[in-house]
């Protein structure tokens, strides 16, 4: 089994989910005693929040390529960056390593695309939603992605930041986000990307009844099929 190197507490409440998924997941395969092999640098999620703010991407482009050079020289073998919103410096961090990095929006694309659908509404922070980075990335793979209007972009980044990254299940947000999925669907979303990390710890697929796309879990099945192949 290789080493799954995590560039992780992004927010803490999403990287531990990820932990628990990976070893899961080998355990499941596996059985018997068996986990999965990780090193994990998690970070002071107030420090990454505050380059986001500042719009500091190059800074922070530089902090997660070094770190994750420092996962493969420990002996990763391959990289998960656990969070959507952070892939806006996934090619400095790609640019970096010799080891594979698997692109969360790579492989919820590949899903969408299996479950044979075009159109999908996307839910997540401001910069996942508005960036180009992730939209642009679906768009590579045939994709098309709905955000929601500037209003409950707003809300749905306010839940994530107050509430999600801090751990907080707040049922009246739960209702908020489903009535912006939505409104997403009657836009012409088939299914919908839960474009953050936090937001499937909030809204699973059993609330809706579109196809649901849990970008995490997505991102931790396919690291252990990495890590698990000859
Ligand atoms: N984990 C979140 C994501 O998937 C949001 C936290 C962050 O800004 O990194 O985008």
């Amino acid at each position: 089994m290789k080493t799954i190197g995590l560039l992780g507490g992004m927010s803490p409440q999403s990287s531990i989910e990820y932990e628990r998924m990976l070893n899961k997941g080998v355990h499941a395969r596996l059985g018997g005693a068996a986990s999965a092999d990780l090193i994990i640098r998690s970070y002071n999620f107030a420090v990454i929040e505050k380059l986001q703010a500042n719009d500091e991407w190059e800074a922070a482009g530089k902090l997660l390529a070094s770190d994750a050079v420092a996962l493969q020289r420990s002996g990763a073998k391959l990289i998960l960056l656990c969070t959507n919103t952070m892939h806006v410096v996934a090619p400095a961090i790609e640019a970096a390593l010799d080891i594979p990095f698997i692109h969360l929006a790579d492989t919820t694309a590949s899903a969408i695309n299996s479950a044979g659908l075009s159109t999908v509404g996307l839910l997540g922070t401001r910069y996942t939603m508005e960036h180009e980075f992730y939209r642009g990335r679906l768009q590579e793979h045939g994709l098309e992605a709905i955000t929601p209007d500037a209003a409950d972009r707003t809300i749905v980044h306010d839940i994530i930041f107050n509430e999600l990254t801090q751990g907080i299940i707040n049922p009246d947000s739960k209702a908020q986000c489903l009535d912006i999925i939505k409104r997403l669907t009657a836009r012409g979303a088939e299914g919908i990307i839960a474009g953050c990390t936090e937001i499937e710890h909030l809204v699973t697929s059993d609330d809706i009844d579109s196809p649901y796309f849990a970008t995490a879990q997505l991102h931790a099945e396919a690291a252990i099929e990495l890590a698990l192949a000859d």
